[in-house]
């Protein structure tokens, strides 16, 4: 419903009066207080609406920190639809055709104005008795340039909502960014993985293409954790991010998965290769002489263990992620510092999973 309401000229419209009420309550217009005041105008959310109203009842101003409890309260921290992203960029491009067309109306009143001057100037000097006639024309020429003045006011309103969307869309694009960011290694976080896994296992369905998945874990990091301290482990999941995606081909989605496990997605990718790529990594990474940042002391190698999956047509998410898992843990189980892909294992395996 939400999307159909934003098409079009209504679409425009709604993004205009969004941008205009946030203004006339002297709110930045931020993603946030955007995503906040759309939802509200557009009363896709009832309760939404009723508290927004609720405040509006009290008749004081509403305050940034008014805002931000709404945002917390009915939009997930990390979540910044992607409607709303597509919305701002829409209509930034809809207010950019518009000024075209206006600048181009713009210079035909103009040209219309200066043509009805002209006529205005040779009909008093060509000394016609028609002072009624000539007032008509008076009259038209003050018309046509109340016209442009108009038509310059609406075309710098529009120019300064456009610049406007144009930040709008810029911050959202980079809050959404953020959002699917792991902040200690700069790799995606574990809502990317997810929304990925499930657009590459759609796209597997549709183009009957392979798709790998390899779960890594970090071997005995507690034990490293207990040693050097948890600002050196941090160091090591950040290392171990950097070269899962060194090695890693473009296309292969390198995530954190958790606490110091990640997960590398590999679409149009045989399970072979997918082996061959975690091998390749696992030994780029045991060759590692590490050193402690703070003390430049040596702290010799990490090791770690990966377990790998091939989607299976048909089957969910989930299943494949369990298989990877099983597969890791094999790994662990063997020694660690080591691959096992789902081809090694003992055909009961996957039956007592989860
Ligand atoms: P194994 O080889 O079986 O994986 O042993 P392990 O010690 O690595 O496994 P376990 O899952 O028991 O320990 C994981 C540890 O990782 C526990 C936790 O202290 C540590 N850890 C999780 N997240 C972070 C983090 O963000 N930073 C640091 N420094 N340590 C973390
Ligand atoms: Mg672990
Ligand atoms: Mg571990």
């Amino acid at each position: 419903m939400q999307n159909s309401q934003l098409l079009g000229p209504e679409g425009l419209l709604i993004g205009h009066r969004t941008i205009d009420e946030i203004g006339r309550h002297v709110l930045p217009v931020s993603p946030q207080n955007y995503e906040v005041w759309l939802t509200y105008m557009m009363h896709s959310s009832p309760d939404l609406k009723q508290a927004v109203d609720k405040l509006l009842a009290t008749g004081k101003p509403l305050t940034g920190e008014d805002m931000e409890q709404l945002y917390e309260r009915f939009f997930s921290t990390t979540h910044l639809s992607t409607q709303v992203m597509e919305t701002g960029s829409r209509i930034a491009h809809e207010i950019a055709d518009a000024l075209d067309a206006l600048k181009k109306a713009g210079a035909t009143t103009e040209r219309y104005g200066a043509t009805l001057n002209v006529a205005a100037d040779s009909l008093q000097s060509a000394s016609i008795d028609g002072d009624a006639l000539k007032r008509l024309i008076n009259v038209l020429a003050s018309a046509t340039t109340e016209m442009s003045k108009q038509n310059s006011n609406l075309s710098h309103k529009l120019a300064t909502s456009s610049q406007e969307m144009e930040k709008l869309r810029t911050s959202l694009r980079q809050a959404r960014a953020e959002a699917l960011t792991d902040a200690l290694t700069g790799i995606a976080n574990r809502k990317l993985f997810d929304e990925t896994l499930r657009l590459r296992k759609e796209e597997a369905d549709a183009e009957k293409t392979e798709l790998s998945l390899m779960l890594c874990d970090i071997d005995h990091f507690k034990s490293f954790n207990d040693t050097w301290g948890h600002q050196t482990g941090d160091q090591v999941i950040r290392f171990v991010a950097s070269a899962l995606a060194k090695f890693a081909l473009p296309d292969h989605l390198v995530a954190r998965y958790g606490g110091e496990e990640f997960a590398v997605i590999m679409p149009r990718t045989s399970l072979k290769e997918a082996g061959r790529i975690a091998d390749q990594i696992r030994s780029a990474i045991e060759a590692k002489r590490l050193v402690r940042r703070s003390t430049n002391e040596t702290i010799g190698a990490v090791t770690v263990s990966f377990g790998g999956a091939l989607y299976t047509p048909g089957e969910t998410v989930g299943q494949i992620i369990t298989r990877a898992d099983e597969c890791l843990y094999m790994s662990k189980r063997n020694g660690r510092n080591r691959v096992t892909l789902e081809t090694a294992l003992p055909p009961l395996a996957s039956t007592h999973a989860a």
